[in-house]
């Protein structure tokens, strides 16, 4: 079982590359084990081969609560009163600081609360929900959940389970994806449909918004813990899934190539070559070019194994990314005029390094087009764009973004191009980081931050970076 979600990880690599884990059970007792890095870095033959058990969980994650620390990698990991819990989470929840309160008031022993132990100086929402979870003096953890669940809000797509039993639950908004599905003898529940091609599980359907899911040896049964009140991160669709992903029905893929068409139509330019930025403005630029009629091609070669530039953590990470990242290929640039179509623009770092690689290579011209409109306010719900003050397009109109980048044209696909591409209602999609409306209500500043917990809680045991295997 641990292979299968060593497998099912490495397939939502993109979602997260800051740590990984998997916890399994054998019926008896979980093993959890995890590290800093990418899922083949933190996992070998023999850790995978040490981790036995019908039941597993995995993660890999992109920190967007708590410091990109060993101590925040997941799966979370608590004993209860009967037994233990490990949780995953894809998300972010905007009442952590309500959280903490509910979690610092639990009645019971003091040790059985601490927050120290076992999950160490852990400082991610996560662990305020696997601790709340794990209070269940008198219920089931099954009972528990259903608590619980409804008094957290943001974005959440959980995965979790105790020695016998695996859970899945997602938030009412069904903000980030979660689907189920079946494998020849087993169920499995991943962030992305993608997940499931890769260990050979087909789809049955998408765990809806305020559901949980509850998969033991009686087989499965589903609780609704709140009403559904449907609002998908259209950002999925622009950027962060895979472009195999199926979302709500539509294709990621085929939403991106319209994405592109609608692009040209609305921003067209007279130019000799259209190229993407790979590997994300790829199916944008396909549309774009058979929009437009203008030949496709590739003007950056991409190297496969440096990761996304945008998930990783800290500003001078995202620099130095950019230029491990791509090369211009100079024989395909040298002389023309290029359109050049990317996802999104998020400070302008990345843009202005390859409007000036482009030049360097030779183009005369660099029509910059971009398949999601202006980014003008922070994700509170699992992306960690940037602070408001960051953003490009925060106080700036297109033009002066364009001269900032360098580029001789820039246009955005407007709002109800992109909401129309992916064949989803707009009243049922977040839509926020465009315009500020944001779908779940956020509490008040001083309450939001990724580092909320850290000026909490102390370190006791700062340094601590080795894998352990967490044995009840
Ligand atoms: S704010 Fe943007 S990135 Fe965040 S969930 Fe909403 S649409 Fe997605």
């Amino acid at each position: 079982m641990a292979k299968l979600t060593y497998f099912g990880l490495y397939a939502l690599q993109h979602r997260g590359q800051e740590s990984a884990g998997i916890a399994v059970s054998n019926g008896r007792q979980i093993l959890v084990y995890k590290d800093m890095g990418l899922v083949s870095q933190v996992f070998d033959e023999s850790t995978l081969s040490s981790l036995r058990g019908h039941l597993a969980i995995g993660h890999s994650r992109y920190s967007t609560t708590g410091a990109s620390t060993w101590e925040n990698a997941q799966p979370t990991f608590r004993p209860t009163g009967h037994g233990s819990i490990a949780l995953g989470h894809n998300g972010n929840l905007i009442n952590t600081h309500e959280l903490r309160e509910l979690v610092a008031a639990l009645p019971g022993p003091a040790d059985e609360l601490d927050l120290q132990r076992p999950q160490g100086e852990a400082t991610n929402d996560t662990s305020l929900v696997t601790a709340l979870m794990a209070h269940h003096p008198d219920g089931t953890l099954e009972e528990r959940a259903l608590e619980v669940l409804p008094m957290l809000r943001g974005a959440y797509c959980f995965v979790w389970m105790n020695e016998d039993t695996l859970y899945a639950a997602r938030d009412p908004q069904g903000i980030r994806p979660l689907v189920l599905g079946r494998l020849e003898r087993g169920w499995v529940v991943a962030s992305e449909s993608a997940a499931l091609a890769t260990i050979g599980a087909s789809v049955v359907r998408e765990v809806e918004p305020g559901e949980m899911i509850v998969i033991d040896d009686q087989g499965l049964r589903s609780h609704k813990f709140a009403e559904p009140d449907r609002k998908g991160c259209v950002f999925e669709y622009v950027y962060l899934a895979r472009p195999d992903a199926t979302i709500s029905g539509r294709s990621v893929h085929e939403a991106r190539v319209e994405m592109g068409r609608q692009l040209a139509r609305e921003f067209p330019v007279d130019a000799d070559l259209v190229m993407p930025v790979p590997e994300s403005g790829t199916p944008a630029a396909a549309g774009y070019a058979e929009e437009s009629g203008i030949p496709f091609g590739q003007g950056f070669v991409k190297n496969a194994y440096v990761g996304r530039t945008f998930i990783q953590p800290s500003q001078t990470l995202r620099q130095l990314g950019i230029r491990l990242k791509l090369n211009a290929l100079d024989h395909m640039i040298r002389g023309k005029r290029i359109v050049v179509v990317d996802d999104s623009i998020v400070r302008g770092n990345t843009q202005r390094a390859q409007v000036r690689m482009l030049r360097e290579a030779g183009a005369l011209e660099v029509h910059v087009r971009i398949s999601s409109p202006p980014v003008k306010w922070p994700c509170f719900y699992g992306i960690d764009f940037a602070t408001r003050a960051e953003l490009i397009a925060n106080g700036i109109d297109v033009e002066e973004i364009a001269h900032s980048v360098g580029a001789d044209s820039l246009g955005y696909i407007s709002l109800d191009g992109m909401i129309e591409a992916t064949k989803q209602p707009a009243e049922q999609l977040c839509q926020a980081c465009f315009t500020g409306e944001y779908p779940v209500p956020l509490p008040d500043e001083s309450q939001l931050g990724k580092h909320l917990l850290e000026a909490t809680l102390t370190s006791p045991t700062m340094g601590k970076a080795l894998p352990v295997l967490n044995n009840p």
